[in-house]
């Protein structure tokens, strides 16, 4: 059992500017990165949108530098999966990950949210050539090309409408009504550059000799017809999951999971804070992430210092505890 006065679960933009935060702070700091180091923006191949890099980065060059910096004040990073949370003792908090148990005096969530997946042949695949689940991220890469936007909520007809910065968009939605406001319904109707395939699902998605997408196979649901779309891009908005399963029944959230925190980003459970995509349904960005991670941070901070005289000492941590600036 590892005593820990932060426990960070998840290593996005969030979890690592927090971390940055909490170390520096001289709080001994733990991130446990959770099965994907860095999060999401990691597997984007390029980030054009992160402040201060005027070339862009790639996504694993940028997580790997947060984490660097982190490291450099003293966090530690555990390359492991958090498998239970036990909230209900209040803080200090007990957090077992697949091979370890720590104790930690504050969390601060930031596991973040997937993008749900279609399930079909060639989407796993292609990630990355072709199939995306960011238009902010990869958008640009469609330059003049055809791209094709799964799905008919307020997030496809959003991106598709961004997308017809960079492409001709086709819009394949299962049903023949969108699910999307009206007043998005309106606006990607009225634009030229959108086209639309209604009451069709994507079967699979093909690529070319040199593993690039080249195509959709399409079924529409109504009369059973299949048929093969040609397009450079598969863009999937069919919502998102937000990764609170571990906080289940523990936590406050929203009817769709997620994490309900109020300015300050603490939850309802004192000492217990979250930032990013666990609790941002909107934003999502990685920005964004790391401006609301280092909120988290703060707060995570002037808690622990109102209750300095009551902590337990920790091996290796300052006494004297100094905030972030
Ligand atoms: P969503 O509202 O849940 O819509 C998901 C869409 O994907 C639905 O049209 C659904 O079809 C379709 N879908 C789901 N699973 C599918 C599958 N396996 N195959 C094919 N299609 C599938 O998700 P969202 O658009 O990401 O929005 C999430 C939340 O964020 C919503 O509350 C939304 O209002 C909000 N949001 C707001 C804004 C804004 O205000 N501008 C922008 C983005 C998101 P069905 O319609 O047939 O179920």
């Amino acid at each position: 059992m590892r005593r820990v006065r932060v426990l960070i679960i998840g290593s996005g933009p969030a979890g690592l500017s927090a971390a940055l935060y909490t170390a520096r702070a001289q709080f001994s700091t733990v991130v446990i990165t959770g099965p994907q180091f860095g999060g999401q923006i990691a597997t984007t191949h390029e980030v054009d949108n992160f402040p201060g890099f005027p070339e862009g980065i790639t996504g694993p060059e940028l997580v790997e530098r947060m984490k660097q910096q982190a490291e450099r004040f003293g966090a530690e990073f555990v390359y492991d999966v958090v498998t239970d949370v036990d909230l209900s003792t209040g803080s200090p908090f007990t957090v077992t990950t697949a091979s370890e148990t720590f104790v930690a005096d504050v969390i601060i969530a930031t596991n973040g949210a997937d993008p749900r997946k279609l399930g079909v042949p060639g989407e796993r695949e292609y990630v990355g050539r072709g199939v995306s689940y960011c238009a902010t991220c990869d958008g640009f890469f469609f330059r003049g090309k055809k791209v094709v936007v799964v799905g008919g909520g307020d997030s496809a007809l959003q991106e598709a409408l961004f997308l017809t910065k960079f492409a001709d968009v086709t819009v394949i939605h299962r049903r023949d009504t969108f699910r999307a406001s009206t007043a998005l319904q309106t606006r990607a109707r009225a634009n030229p550059k959108i086209s639309y395939i209604m009451d069709s699902v994507v079967e699979a998605i093909n690529a070319n000799e040199h593993g690039v997408v080249k195509s959709v196979t399409l079924r529409n649901v109504k009369t059973g017809e299949v048929t093969e779309y040609p397009t450079d891009g598969v863009f999937i908005f069919i919502g998102y999951d937000p990764n609170g399963g571990l906080f289940k029944g523990q936590i406050a959230t929203d009817a769709d999971g997620y994490v309900l925190v109020d300015q300050l980003m603490r939850t309802n459970v004192d000492g217990v804070f979250a930032a990013g995509e666990i609790r941002d349904r909107i934003w999502r960005q990685a920005a964004t992430a790391a401006g609301e991670g280092v909120a988290a941070a703060l707060s995570a901070t002037h808690w622990l210092e109102e209750r300095a005289g009551e902590l337990e000492p920790i091996e290796g941590e300052l006494s004297e505890q100094t905030a972030g600036d």
